[in-house]
């Protein structure tokens, strides 16, 4: 699909602008990626956000983007706009209950990586694939006690986030935003996670791009993390073109 002047772009980060690593630090961010990204959100008049399961910071760490870009973590339990951090109720006895059985399990399954996040938790089992059925099923039991909480499941990672937050209320939370306002969004990501902004996006009359296989109701789909790059580089000299 091509990207005009009043579309607004929402992009997940993992798996989506950047190839999934062995664990999650070791990703390469493709050099003129964040340049990319600024002139974009330039072209697009302040109308493109990151939204990702990261914290903020670590998409600050990696892509270096100037903090007016706007940034949806932690699946929207965090969201940075106009330079502005919007939150929401973060659990954290709970959090930090469900933390301690997830440790157990580590410590009997050290290929187990336990990620603490500022309002979540995740546990990356990428380095032994054989262990996603009992992490899932004992994550489940545990955030069982905890309402507030839910247990979502990713590319190789199972994760426990507020119940409140997730990246289709990201999507809605940003489209409310001057930026964003009146704009046909479109939201482009490869998770399981990503479908509550696909249905966000189209909701508000706009539509989705799925990378990668699998099910999804997004229309659109690009094969992977470099085609997503080329697409947005492609949508770039478009939206500069005179005229375009
Ligand atoms: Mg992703």
């Amino acid at each position: 699909m091509r990207i005009g002047p009043s579309h607004a772009l929402f992009i997940d980060f993992d798996g989506t602008l950047i190839d999934l690593a062995p664990h999650p630090s070791k990703i390469l961010v493709p050099a003129g990626l964040s340049e990319t990204l600024v002139r974009l959100h330039e072209a697009l008049n302040g109308a493109l956000a990151i939204v990702t399961g990261r914290p903020i910071a670590e998409i600050d760490h990696f892509l270096r983007l100037p903090h007016q870009i706007p940034v949806a973590g932690i699946h929207g339990a965090e969201i940075r706009v106009a330079g502005e951090q919007l939150g929401g109720p973060v659990a954290q006895q709970a959090l930090a209950a469900v933390r301690l059985i997830a440790e157990e399990l580590a410590k009997r399954h050290p290929a187990l990586f336990i990620e603490p996040k500022p309002a979540a938790l995740a546990v990356h089992y990428r380095a032994a694939p054989e262990l996603a059925g009992p992490v899932h099923e004992t994550l489940a039991q545990a955030v069982a006690a905890h309402p507030e909480l839910k247990l979502i499941r990713g590319h190789a990672v199972s994760e426990i986030k507020p119940a409140w937050a997730d990246k289709g209320r990201a999507v809605d939370r940003l489209l409310t935003t001057p930026a964003f306002l009146a704009r046909t969004p479109v939201m482009i990501g490869d998770d399981v996670t990503d479908e509550d902004g696909f249905r966000a996006a189209m909701r508000a009359g706009g539509c989705a791009i799925k990378v990668g296989t699998g099910e999804s109701l997004a229309t659109s789909r690009l094969p992977d993390p470099g085609a997503v790059r080329a697409w947005l580089e492609r949508a770039l000299s478009e939206l500069s073109a005179p005229g375009g």
